[in-house]
């Protein structure tokens, strides 16, 4: 058994309006993945990992129309 993120596998499609202006969000792919070229295993990241329990999956939501971005959590799913 393992927790999935259902929008990493493309089981889920994003239905989220900006809350700025009601145009679609779109993915923009996971928050991990921009934070890889900061040396992601720096001290307190490091600390922080270890004793986080993941139980959603972080992605970055951005809207074509006014350009703003926003976190968005996506629960894990139990495969
Ligand atoms: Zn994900
Ligand atoms: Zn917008």
């Amino acid at each position: 058994m393992s927790y999935i993120c259902s929008l990493c596998n493309g089981l889920f499609t994003l239905s989220l309006a900006c809350p700025a202006c009601s145009q679609p969000l779109e993915d923009s792919g996971r928050l991990e993945d921009y934070k890889g070229p900061y040396s992601p295993y720096n001290s307190a990241d490091q600390y922080y990992g270890a004793t986080y329990l993941q139980s959603s999956c972080e992605h970055i939501v951005s809207c074509p129309h006014c350009g703003e971005q926003y976190i968005y959590q996506v629960d894990l799913s139990l495969t």
